[in-house]
């Protein structure tokens, strides 16, 4: 491949997906502005780790919500039903896990009208969309108005799917970083680890964050 043509490559995936994503992740930033008011998000589920999360968020009364990957929905249909049972939101967060860089159009409608279809089979409609990574491109952003969604990233992260963390660690971060307004997103399915730190993490976070005064929101609550 000459020189020029690897610049032009290089020129295109900037402005198709990498400046865009960077511009919505200085955005997201921002905290909603709610005093002690705070949503916790899960992503990639459902998977065989969320109930222990459900009876956690049971013990401690709160409520979240989750992005799911509606390959996994058709896997687990009836932790999908328990979620919505238990008052929790319902998110898209996509089909299959797609890293969106260089996906088309076509290629990511075809995964949206897949994804919806399974979410209406299951009696949902999702308001939210967060794309796997956070990763946006141009196209990705017309397809979010096309199917009337809203995109919605994180503030706060804490790192729950990387192999050499511990309970402690995370739950340490959570609270520390933990304010009104905070977004945060962590992981009840994507690997083995991740969730069975998170489990022990949020067993130690909940009952100290709700003893801080902090409720705990659903997406729907900040733009409702
Ligand atoms: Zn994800």
């Amino acid at each position: 491949m000459s020189w020029k043509l690897n610049n032009i490559i290089i020129i295109i995936l900037l402005s198709y997906s990498i400046i865009p994503t960077f511009i919505d992740r200085l955005i997201w930033r921002r905290r909603f502005t709610r005093d002690r008011e705070v949503a916790l998000t899960f992503d990639d589920g459902p998977g065989i780790y969320t109930e222990a999360i459900l009876d956690l968020l049971v013990k401690y009364k709160v409520t979240a919500s989750f992005f799911v990957v509606t390959d996994n929905v058709e896997k687990y249909p009836n932790i999908v039903k328990r979620i919505i049972k238990e008052g929790h939101e319902i998110c898209l967060h996509s089909r299959a896990h797609k890293m969106n860089i260089f996906r088309s159009y076509k290629a990511m409608d075809k995964d949206f009208i897949h994804a919806l279809d399974e979410l209406e089979k299951m009696g949902v409609r999702p308001k939210y969309y967060r794309p796997p990574w956070g990763v946006f491109n141009l196209d990705l952003y017309r397809l979010i108005k096309k199917y009337n969604l809203r995109k919605v990233v994180w503030n706060v992260m804490v790192g729950d799917w990387r192999k050499f963390t511990t309970p402690e660690i995370l739950s340490r971060k959570l609270i520390r970083r933990t304010k009104g307004g905070s977004i945060i997103c962590v992981h009840d399915a994507g690997t083995d680890h991740g969730p069975k730190n998170l489990i022990k993490a949020l067993e130690i976070y909940l009952p100290k964050i709700l003893a801080k005064g902090y409720r705990f929101i659903k997406i729907d609550d900040i733009y409702n």
